[in-house]
């Protein structure tokens, strides 16, 4: 074994992690070290049910063999080149991408945050040529859209941090799902509405069909572009491969990365022809982004995910596990689309208290806020692992009862 790969224990990893790593996370004391399907195990050889996927990454599960397989054999055949050439892969991706959705050209970034920075730059420029001369970006408060300071800015939770200040010019928000509001904040010096279909971060808060075709309509009369964030809610997660499309709206932008990958680094800006032609050489760029072994795994994602019964599938389970957990005492609503699922807890029980209770228990699922369980299981999940995750949690919230 070479020293790379060598095996340490949890104790050593977790005392290296102490000494070495920027405390930007609060971990959960487990060290995964693999995984299959649904199921992950833990260095100690425990089996869980994966219902967070990394955040809505492995979509398709851990190490789906096809995936695995489409990488290890571009791995051996060519890695990376960077943007100063072709690649068959990329150019495939691009279409596959662009075909599925608005039609026009598509930017490889390597998350999601790179991927609305592309956007953001559009945006901007677009509305440059319109002769905007201070582009602003209108976005939902509560909207999470990424760490980078065009991201950040635009988140405008995270955003607030002065410790991190001065966050960039150009950026404003509007309570979520006040139409009214966002109409207002729409004018001639607007680039973009760039929004979620679903919050996510924020604890799966759908956008309404309200605000959304109110944002429609603000940018349409105005010239600005509509940008939908679907990094987390798209690619099937809410049962159509893209989450607007079970809307009213149709967006002059999106952008994508998590499950493109299904656990290789990718996102991408997606345009339609209107803002197709918006960057030019010089604009914007990555070393990395596009290269052959993240879009092999994109590329196969997407043979897999574009598929009319996985998509009509991931509709009915969604349906089942919130009718499920809507039966659960200490449950007080369920949120989201699909298998994009927010889990509304009774007043006095404490999400996170719950969500470690699970993960003790061999669940996996992830707490957005106080009193919200997320979840975000593999799309290829069937009825059994719903029943067994519903268990879980139901027997779990026994024990935190409100009363
Ligand atoms: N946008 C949304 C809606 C997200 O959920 C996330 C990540 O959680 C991001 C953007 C940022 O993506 P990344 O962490 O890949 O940079």
């Amino acid at each position: 074994m070479s020293e790379a790969t060598q095996e340490i224990g949890f104790a050593e990893t977790k005392a290296l992690e102490e000494r070495y790593l920027m405390r930007t996370y609060r971990r959960a004391p487990v060290d995964f070290v693999r995984g299959e399907g649904p199921l992950l195990w833990d260095a100690e050889g425990k089996r869980y049910l994966d219902f967070l996927t990394g955040i809505s990454v492995c979509s398709l599960g851990h190490c789906h063999p096809e995936v695995v397989k489409a990488v290890r054999d571009q791995a051996e055949l060519l890695m990376h080149v960077s943007n100063l050439f072709y690649t068959e892969p990329m150019a495939r991706l691009a279409e596959r991408l662009s075909e599925s959705s608005l039609g026009g050209r598509v930017f490889f970034a390597n998350s999601g945050t790179e991927a609305n920075e592309c956007a953001i730059k559009v945006a901007r420029k677009h509305a440059h040529r319109r002769g905007v001369i201070s582009p602003e970006i209108v976005s939902f408060e509560n909207d999470f859209h990424g760490r980078s300071y065009g991201a950040l800015s635009a988140t405008p939770g995270l955003a607030a941090n002065e410790a991190l200040g001065p966050m960039l010019p150009g950026f404003r928000a509007v309570p979520h799902n006040d139409a009214a509001a966002l109409r207002e904040a729409v004018g001639e010096s607007t680039a973009a509405v760039l929004i979620e279909v679903i919050q996510g971060e924020a604890g799966v808060i759908p956008t309404s069909e309200e605000a959304l075709l109110a944002a429609r309509e603000a940018c349409d009369e105005t010239g600005a572009l509509l940008i939908l964030d679907e990094i987390q809610a798209g690619l099937g997660r809410t049962g159509s491969l893209w989450a607007y499309e079970q809307t009213p709206v149709r967006p002059n932008v999106l952008t994508s990365a998590k499950a493109l990958g299904n656990g290789v680094p990718i996102g991408a800006c997606v345009t339609g022809p209107e803002a197709a032609d918006v960057l030019e050489p010089g604009d914007h760029g990555s070393t990395f982004a596009g290269g052959p072994v993240a879009t092999v795994a994109a590329l196969t994602v997407l043979d897999l995910v574009d598929d009319p019964m996985l998509l009509r599938r991931v509709r009915e389970l969604g349906a089942y596990l919130c009718e499920r957990l809507e039966g659960l005492a200490g449950v007080r609503e369920t949120r989201g689309r699909g298998l994009m699922v927010g889990v509304g807890l009774e007043e006095g029980i404490d999400a996170a208290a719950v969500g470690a209770d699970l993960l003790e228990r061999g669940l996996v699922v992830n707490v957005p806020r106080s009193d919200t369980l997320r979840l975000l299981p593999p799309l290829v999940i069937d009825s059994d692992h719903v029943d067994h995750a519903v268990s879980l949690i139901g027997e779990s919230l026994l024990g935190f009862s409100a009363g």
